[in-house]
């Protein structure tokens, strides 16, 4: 492409909501024919709700929410804001933890009133030796059957809750899996949310391939597993996990209104924060360059 077609596609770009890093992206927009999509804040509002808590019986309602509320107001992660909202909006102002510490992709740890308190993926509790007593593992089944995340709650050595938090599907994101669909794109979710969850989304949106339980670190290797495969792989994402599969992707999308990290690592910006603008931008590119009217 000419020069003056590059600078006319980023300007329209720009126009459309897509900022692009420099020309030579467009180029890599063109080639893309596999699109990797995060789940969390990417195809799913990421605003979660508290929907329920399971306790076992040596606790209450009240003492989990206190607990595991302290813990998650000290991390950002959307499954934190809503268990921290819930708990607040339930049992009013929380205690401070005394310690506190992410675990990227199992959840957070810490010490709440000289308790040591563990909220995350039940793969977390298993880290210290926990598992859920019998009552809570059938309450966890039943909320990812039925697409929602169960998160466990465990302190002083003893698993004593299952809570329920729920993320809606954006209203785009079904009719945007359709366009890059039309676009000769394949759409691949990747998430490291649990598989239940992962194809209710994917079912929801007409996505056939699922990559679950991916923990943070590895996400990048799926982006590689593909591309070795020969594929020319293009990213949307948003958090502080996704960077490293954003920048190794041959053509990196962030969301806008996701994490400074990703938005450093990808290739463009989605400045809405909406998926259909990822099929803007691939049509952009390929009219840019002459690959379609
Ligand atoms: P995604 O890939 O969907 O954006 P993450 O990699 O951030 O998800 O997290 C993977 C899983 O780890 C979540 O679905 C959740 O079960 C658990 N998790 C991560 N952070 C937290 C947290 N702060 N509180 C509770 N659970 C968490
Ligand atoms: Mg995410």
């Amino acid at each position: 492409a000419t020069p003056t077609a590059l600078m006319v596609g980023t300007g329209r770009g720009a126009q459309l909501g897509i900022l692009i890093k420099g020309p030579e992206v467009l180029e890599n927009t063109r080639k893309a024919d596999t699109i990797v999509l995060d789940k969390t804040g990417t195809v799913t509002t990421g605003r979660m709700t508290l929907l329920a808590v399971h306790t076992a019986p040596t606790t209450t309602e009240e003492e989990v929410l206190r607990l595991a509320g302290a813990l998650e107001h000290a991390s950002e992660h959307p499954i934190a804001r809503a268990v921290a909202a819930g708990a607040a909006e339930k049992t009013g102002p929380l205690p401070i933890p005394e310690d506190f510490a992410n675990v990227p992709g199992l959840g957070v740890q810490g010490v709440v009133e000289g308790h040591a308190v563990l909220v995350g993926r039940t793969k977390l509790l298993a880290e210290w030796s926990m598992t859920l007593p019998v009552e809570l593992e059938r309450a966890k089944a039943a909320a990812e059957a039925a697409g929602r995340t169960a998160i466990a709650v465990a302190w002083d050595g003893e698993a004593r809750a299952v809570l329920e938090v729920a993320d809606a599907v954006k209203d785009t994101s079904a009719e945007a899996v359709r366009r890059l669909r039309a676009l000769g794109l394949t759409p691949i979710l990747l998430t490291g949310d649990n598989r239940a969850v992962a194809e209710s989304v994917a079912r929801e949106v007409g996505i056939d391939e699922v990559f679950a339980e991916v923990m943070p670190q590895d996400k990048v290797d799926v982006v590689k597993k593909l591309q070795a495969e020969g594929r020319s792989v293009a990213m949307v994402g948003d958090g502080v996990n996704d960077a490293a599969a954003l920048a190794q992707a041959d053509l990196g999308l962030a969301m806008g209104t996701g994490t400074d990290a990703a938005i450093e690592a990808g290739d463009l910006t989605l400045v809405r924060g909406d998926l259909l603008a990822a099929a803007d931008a691939i049509r952009l590119s390929r009219r840019t360059l002459g690959t379609i009217k």
